[in-house]
């Protein structure tokens, strides 16, 4: 969904889901604060809140933010992991 693979490993070694990102990743910790702030919410929520959330038109244009901005994320770091730095 929203380009968040499902079927790779993410940066953190976990699989990578859309609700690994979401919920759990530390690696996009800060976008999900953001996101949090966004829709009202100071502490991450259990997955039924948050699927709630993403199905509410607010929710869901703070959602697609989140997507890009993780998704720009975990190109930017594949890049560098390609060049061998
Ligand atoms: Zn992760």
């Amino acid at each position: 969904m929203m380009g968040l693979a499902e079927s790779r490993d993410c940066w953190c070694g976990r699989p990578e889901t859309a609700e690994h990102v979401l919920l759990e990743c530390p690696v996009y910790y800060d976008l999900r604060l953001i996101l949090l702030r966004k829709v009202g919410y100071h502490l991450l929520l259990d997955d039924r809140h948050l699927w709630e959330l993403v199905g509410s038109i607010n929710g869901y244009a703070a959602f697609k933010i989140f997507a890009k901005e993780a998704l720009e994320r975990r190109t930017l770091e594949m890049e560098m992991a390609m060049n061998g730095t």
